[in-house]
């Protein structure tokens, strides 16, 4: 185990969540300063050059004229980028077909459970933001995991700490994509489930090519692994798959194969719920507070209304509550705007400053404020005020940071997901965030039926007394922001990352870059970023200069001595008829451009 995802990470998170939550941590936060505010309320890659041959999906080839691959393309009639190839691969063939963009994606998403079980499935839950061009709205299909409707705020009380938590029962919500994707396909789809989920059945059934994250990942969390999980991957010799091994998971495809059959009841009720009850059960500590057949049976996702804010001459929408991503890019973006970030340069000290200030007001806001608004009250509207933001840049000013010098510094919250976006020909757009929280989830792996369980529980406090304090059906905070910049009413810009808590960082910086910087989509992603929260701490991507580092310590940041990788961005751009795709070069990922008539919108 090299990686730091489970061991070193996880250890690492046992000094974070004693100060992140409850009493304790709202008397640090006013011990130090960087408290919340007081409310009044109530180097890129183009196109085509690093081509990632898709020979797994029947029927679609990158050698086909009506589609462009790359880390980053134009092309006229749809658009796809997501960090698997086979998957944006399945999705383009989709449009290709007729489908449309929420089609493409349920299929999309249906393909992540079995090429890239490490960061999303059919065992977890996610966010999913529609641009409906129909009745030009956006809505976002909540399916965010609930805590059993018989756990307490004390549910985590015989567990303590994270690190003690992440592969119990407690940590295992109600799985929400089936019937995420379900009730997408119904809302907005055209083409049926079965069309949908068979090439997701045919993976699983016939094999596809494992990558090298899906080889590291799994090399990686074998500890957390239950005997079902170990099983399923490895290859008939008993090896664990490596990169390159054509990998199968029957299991897997008879799940879907129910799936498809019954629709989402064959997931929540009968034989793979029960399932899944028995093995919640099996590693729970306190079965009486855990996921059962019942929540099962009774689990359903919400339609939320975005939460939106001015920014610049465009609007930003995203996920709302329970997801504090959307809202706390809003407020680091505006305040970046009322401070004139555009005005420095974009490797300056000035710029870095100017963003983890920004960064540690909103986190604090967020730590004191934010939670699942079926159970507490989130001042939104306040918090995205623009009095309210003034007053939150104000304090921020070169030569000295507002975080406090005897501030404790700490690790954020570490976890993994898959994020990508859709937009297709008549302008409808997805942008997706979906996740089983750590790479490989609990690592617990539901016998028999090949995916693996989340453990997005530790999402919540895992003390009582917050906002977001475990309690009965509820929903912990996340941090996924899945975002379109809107102009004019229309999505021009979609945008998320997976990466725990720098999921935030990745995916402002990124709409940032492309908005106050005027990067191109790529350049947006691949410029280099910084990632800190309330705790302090800054992470950087190589390429953020020594000088602006030296500066950033100066005035009192602690920033870290070797470079980051922060998050894994994906962003389509839809302006003047084309769409560009990008998809971040920092592992495996594509876009996948379709033109109906080839050469039109084309970029060559
Ligand atoms: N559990 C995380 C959240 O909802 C998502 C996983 C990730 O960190 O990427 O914020």
């Amino acid at each position: 185990m090299t990686r730091d995802n489970t061991n070193s990470a996880n250890e690492n998170r046992t000094r974070k969540p004693s100060e992140s939550t409850g009493l304790r941590r709202r008397a640090f936060l006013a011990r130090t300063g960087v408290a919340a505010g007081a409310l009044a309320i109530g180097g890129s890659t183009i196109a085509g050059a690093d081509v990632q041959e898709v020979t797994d999906v029947p029927g679609f080839s990158c050698d086909q004229p009506q589609f462009t691959c790359g880390r980053e393309v134009t092309a006229a009639d749809g658009m796809v980028s997501s960090v698997d190839p086979i998957a944006s691969g399945v999705a383009a063939k989709v449009l290709r077909e007729g489908g449309n963009a929420i089609d493409a994606a349920v299929a999309l998403q249906y393909v992540l459970t079995v090429t890239q079980p490490h960061g999303s499935g059919i065992g977890g839950g996610g966010f999913m933001v529609v641009y409906d061009a129909d009745s030009e709205t956006v809505e976002c299909v909540n399916s965010r995991e609930r805590a059993s409707q018989n756990a307490s705020p004390e549910l985590f009380r015989h567990g303590g700490e994270y690190d003690q938590n992440i592969e119990t029962g407690e940590a295992m919500g109600a799985p929400g994509t089936v019937r995420g994707l379900e009730t997408a396909r119904e809302r907005y789809g055209t083409f049926s489930r079965q069309r949908l989920i068979d090439p997701a059945i045919r993976l699983a059934r016939e094999g596809f090519t494992v990558d090298w994250f899906l080889a590291e990942e799994i090399a990686e969390n074998t500890d957390k692994f239950n005997d079902a999980a170990i099983e399923t991957y490895s290859d008939d010799q008993g090896s664990l798959y490596e990169e390159g091994d054509t990998m199968t998971n029957p299991d897997l495809a008879d799940t879907l194969e129910c799936i498809r059959r019954r629709g989402a009841d064959g997931f929540y009720r009968g034989p793979v719920a029960e399932d899944i009850a028995a093995t919640i059960r099996e590693y729970a500590r306190d079965p009486d507070q855990v996921v059962d057949e019942d929540d099962l049976a009774e689990y359903d996702v919400t339609i939320d209304d975005p939460v939106r804010k001015e920014w610049y001459d465009v609007e930003l929408v995203g996920q709302p509550m329970p997801s504090s991503g959307p809202t706390v890019c809003a407020m680091v973006l505006r305040m970046l705007e009322l401070l004139e970030v555009e005005e420095y340069d974009i490797r300056s000290a000035e710029k870095y400053h100017l963003i983890a200030d920004s960064i540690y007001s909103a986190w604090a806001d967020r730590m004191e404020y934010m939670g699942d608004d079926e159970f507490v009250d989130v001042p939104v509207d306040a918090l995205l005020s623009d009095d309210y933001l003034r007053s939150r840049a104000d304090p921020i000013e070169f030569g000295q940071t507002v975080f406090p010098e005897d501030g404790p510094m700490g690790p954020g919250q570490p976890g993994e997901t898959a994020h990508f976006s859709v937009v297709d020909r008549w302008g409808n757009a997805v942008s997706y965030t979906s996740t089983i929280e750590q790479f490989m989830g609990s690592g617990k792996m539901v016998p028999g039926r090949g995916f693996l369980l989340n453990n997005e529980l530790t999402d919540f406090d895992d003390e009582p007394g917050g906002p977001n304090e475990p309690d009965a059906w509820k929903r912990p905070l996340s941090s996924m922001s899945p975002m379109m910049v809107m102009r004019d009413g229309k999505p021009e810009f979609t945008a998320g990352s997976p990466g725990g808590w720098a999921i935030v960082s990745a995916t402002f910086q990124a709409i940032l870059h492309r908005y106050a910087y005027e990067l191109d989509p790529l350049e947006s992603i691949t410029e280099p970023t910084i990632y800190t929260h309330s705790f302090g701490g800054i992470e950087w991507d190589e390429g953020v200069p020594q000088e602006a580092r030296d500066t950033l310590a100066e005035w009192g940041h602690d920033v870290d001595d070797e470079p980051g990788e922060i998050g894994n961005v994906q962003v389509i751009a839809a302006e003047n008829d084309t769409l560009t795709g990008a998809a971040d070069p920092n592992r495996d990922g594509q876009a996948v451009g379709f033109d109906r008539a080839p050469g039109r919108g084309s970029d060559d």
